[in-house]
């Protein structure tokens, strides 16, 4: 009785062991297929069919590999010579995945695979390595034949992918390595492609190929940038080594007595930064400022500065320049957060007066690129008492209509508008009409990189009275501002003498 019981037990176990093993080897069978499918997505692209970053990978090693190996033995074949072509497709293929749906991102991967596909010889390669890149081997060897190339395939890459009656333009970006001259190794190789693909994409040409040069601009980029951030770090320590100081030049307007006498009657200031680098010496912000911007030091670099020039403001207390204005220059990417908002609004709680001496000059890109965040920030500070400036003006665009939206109440006429006003008939007809709609929509102008006598009187008969430039004084020390100011002040200035 016992045995048949713990038979018919055993045999119940038995059954519910083989389901559960049925289970298991199912599962197992799924996860080994998943497997499987996630090596052939490795190998080759699933919406394109294209080989895919491992199989770049592979056969660019086996390629070089092979390549040294036949060196070593010296075996005196044709040497290898390659180039490295990696493909990226503009944002606007970014913004049409993002926003459209997959079968039209589906549908242009398709299509440009097809045309580099065509720009292919028989023993040329194509990968699809991400999502919206590509990499080709070209065995051209020598680059006047891939210049010829890559014209062909940047003509057909531009063409049009039409989708659903709908034409789109997708650009893309080229940047090229040749093997072996730029790299020896697959990551060396790799690594100057893909640096020549962002200065590509950087300077928005539509292919760039690599040169030794590139990896020295990286390296010296890198070090100035940390040059930045040491000489932040030891300003902000108060060690006696400051690097960065602020220079003042001034902004002359001028004002036709009723003798019809020219006469200074104000004198306000732009603070311009300079840097002294303890080996390289001064390094123009024109060069400096755009790798404090990429790397976030800005922020830190314009508190600083409105720290300072705020010191200067109060130091001028109670002397003849205690009502001079100073402009100071703002980053477009200090209006990505509320860092400049912040150390302004802290300042002026501390001492409401200095409000009304602080003028910010913005340029119009930035007013452009960050409208609404822009906009957002000016209002608050322009409630503070805080004045904005148009920097640059008409040099990048020529949008008005932000003129009416934000709280500007000042442009300044780009130089290269004056450099050759004195001569140039075309660019008096675009100083004159930028101030003659400054005086509609009731705008002060600035005029600055005046130089010439000629240039001045120019600009005094079209009623741009306040100059900034060479001709009145370059930038100067804060004590030198001060001596200028006090000598210059009301004196006359007889335009036709000079
Ligand atoms: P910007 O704001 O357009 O400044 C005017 C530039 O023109 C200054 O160059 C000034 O020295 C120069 N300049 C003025 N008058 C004349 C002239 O008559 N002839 C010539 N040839 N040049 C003249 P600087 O100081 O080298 O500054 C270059 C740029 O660097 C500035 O252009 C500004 O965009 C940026 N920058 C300078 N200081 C700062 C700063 O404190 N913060 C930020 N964010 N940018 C700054
Ligand atoms: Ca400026
Ligand atoms: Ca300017």
């Amino acid at each position: 009785m016992l045995q048949t019981e713990s038979l018919e037990q055993l045999l119940a176990e038995n059954n519910i062991l083989r389901s559960h093993n049925k289970v298991l080897i199912q599962s197992l069978e799924d996860e080994r297929r998943r497997y499987a499918e996630l090596q052939s997505q490795i190998m080759v692209n699933p919406h394109t069919g294209v080989p895919a970053l491992q199989a770049f990978l592979n056969t660019l090693v086996t390629l070089i590999e092979g390549d040294q190996v036949r060196n070593r033995a010296g075996d005196g074949g044709k040497a290898l010579s390659f180039f490295l072509v990696v493909v990226k497709l503009s944002n606007q293929y970014d913004l049409v995945a993002r926003t459209l749906k997959e079968s039209a991102s589906e549908w242009i991967l398709y299509q440009t695979a097809m045309r580099l596909g065509e720009s292919l010889a028989p023993e040329e390669k194509l990968f699809h390595t991400s999502d919206d890149e590509f990499v080709l081997i070209w065995q051209s060897s020598s680059i006047t034949q891939v210049q010829k190339r890559l014209a062909l395939l940047h003509q057909s890459l531009d063409k049009h992918h039409s989708l659903s009656g709908v034409r789109l333009h997708i650009g893309s970006h080229l940047g090229l390595a040749h093997y072996p001259f730029h790299g020896r190794n697959h990551q060396g190789l790799r690594h100057a492609a893909n640096l020549a693909l962002s200065l590509a994409i950087k300077s928005d040409q539509p292919w760039v190929v690599y040169e030794e040069q590139f990896r020295q601009d990286v390296v010296d980029k890198m070090e100035l940038q940390n040059g930045i951030l040491k000489a932040l770090e030891a300003q902000s320590m108060q060690r006696n080594t400051s690097q960065f100081h602020l220079v003042y030049q001034p902004q002359v307007t001028l004002l036709k007595d009723r003798d019809g006498r020219m006469r200074i009657s104000d004198i306000n200031a732009e603070v311009l930064l300079r840097w002294r680098h303890p080996t390289k010496g001064l390094i123009s912000p024109a060069h400096f400022i755009p790798l404090a911007e990429e790397t976030g030091l800005i922020q830190p670099l314009g508190t600083w500065i409105i720290h300072q020039t705020s010191v200067q403001l109060a130091a001028w207390k109670g002397s003849p320049l205690e009502k001079a204005v100073v402009s100071i220059n703002v980053s477009p990417k200090q209006f990505a957060n509320d860092q400049l908002v912040y150390s302004i609004d802290r300042l002026t709680r501390k001492e409401p007066a200095i409000a009304q001496r602080i003028k910010l000059e913005v340029t119009e890109s930035s007013l452009l690129e960050n409208t609404e965040t822009c906009l957002k920030y000016m209002n608050y500070l322009r409630g503070l008492g805080i004045q904005f400036a148009v920097d640059d003006f008409g040099k990048d665009y020529s949008s008005l209509s932000y003129l009416r939206k934000l709280p500007v109440n000042t442009i300044k006429i780009d130089k290269s508008f004056i450099d050759h006003v004195g001569t140039s008939h075309h660019d008096q007809v675009i100083v004159r009409a930028i101030s003659n709609l400054a005086r509609d929509l009731k705008l002060k102008v600035v005029v600055e990189g005046v130089e010439t006598n000629k240039q001045l009187r120019f600009l005094v008969n079209e009623g741009c009275s306040t100059i900034q430039g060479y001709f009145f004084s370059k930038p100067v020390s804060a004590d030198q501002f001060s001596s200028f100011y006090q000598k210059a002040m009301n004196k006359r200035v007889n335009l036709n003498q000079v």
